[in-house]
This record gives structure tokens, sequence and C-alpha cells, in this order.
């Protein structure tokens, strides 16, 4: 990339280092960056380091918010004694779309992957094993149905029944492999009321 200024390939390689984002594209995207009215190049950089500054985990369910507790931990309308665990804040953002769960949510950041070295530690596991000191009836689990959805699945519901709540697999109808961001609302839907207890 020597024949670029070092201005341009650092942005290029700072653009290639995210995902879905090759060489190319991201020779396309440095270029777009460099041709945009000077206020919206800084609109978009003080937007990145905005978010990666003030964005937290909500210290309940440990989704990304802005504050303290999430908007949904704090609102007294939802069930807090319902917690559908999921792998992220995109999946938490789908169910949230489809508006018919009432319940609050886990936000695990990840799934355990063997393959990937990433075990039951690795995620915010013990943290759900702590909400559930509390007055909890159900725990639905949302992975996704990919084998590494599936094995942390497994593994939450071996910690969950000794404690006697009741757990619960959302049903087929989840894609294996498919993220849940992709699926439409109606199939969301159809996996959470046909979810079967574990
Ligand atoms: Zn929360």
């Amino acid at each position: 990339m020597d024949y670029y200024s070092a201005n341009i390939s650092k942005l290029i390689e700072e653009l290639s280092r995210l995902p879905g984002i090759g060489a190319k594209s991201a020779g396309r995207l440095a270029f777009h960056i460099i041709n945009m009215p000077k206020e919206q190049a800084n609109a978009l950089a003080s937007a990145i380091t905005s978010a990666r500054e003030n964005i937290k985990y909500c210290s309940e369910c440990f989704t990304l918010t802005d504050e303290d507790v999430c908007p949904i931990c704090k609102n007294p309308q939802r069930d807090h004694k319902t917690i559908m665990v999921v792998e992220n804040t995109k999946d938490l953002a789908a169910y949230e779309k489809c508006g018919k769960y009432n319940g609050v949510y886990h936000v695990l950041h990840g799934a355990i992957s063997p393959m990937l070295g990433i075990g039951p530690n690795e995620i915010k596991l013990k943290e759900l094993i702590n909400r559930l000191k509390g007055d909890v009836n159900e725990v639905i689990i949302a992975t996704n149905s990919s084998l590494e959805g599936e094995t942390t699945a497994m593994y939450i519901s071996k910690l969950v029944k000794p404690i006697n709540i009741k757990v619960s697999r959302i049903a087929s109808g989840v894609p294996v492999g498919g993220d849940l961001e992709c699926i439409d609302e109606v199939t969301l839907l159809r996996a959470l009321e046909g979810r079967v207890e574990m």
C-alpha cells in the first residue's frame, strides 16, 4: 500500500480490521470517508469514540446501555421473574422488535466454544447464576441453534435445574447457524411461544 499516503494507508488498515471488510472494501470505504464533507467525517469519528467511551454493561442483564441499569431492567411493567438468555445485544434487540416478550433478559456476550477456546468463564454465566438467587420463575434459553449455542443451552440447563427453576429452550424454527437478528418476527414469536421445557 506504499502508493497511498500514510494517512490513507492507516485508515484502510483500521477499516480492514472490521468484520466482513476485506482489503478491497476497506479501500472503497476509506476513499468514501476522505471525500465526505468534513463535518460528516467528524460526526462519524465522534460517534465511534462516544459509543466506545460511554456504552457499558447494564448492571443487571449485561446488555450494552448508556445507563447503569438499562431501560428494560428499569421498567416495572416487565416481568422480572422471567429471564430470557441471549448471546448478545443484537439478539435482545430482535426479540424486543417483535414486541411480544414481556420478561427481562440476560446477555451472555458469546457462547461456549471449545474450538475457539471460549469456556463458561469467558461469558456472563456466573452473573446469570447470581441473578437466579433472586425471585425467578423461568429461564428461557434463546441462544442460537449453532453448535456453540446448543452447547451453551445444555450447560445452562444443567446449572439451573438443581436450583428448581423452570428452564425452557426456544423451539426449533430458528435455523441452525442462523443469526437471530436475521430471522423474521413471526419465526421469532413462534420459537418463543413453542418453547419446550428442558
Ligand atoms: Zn438490563
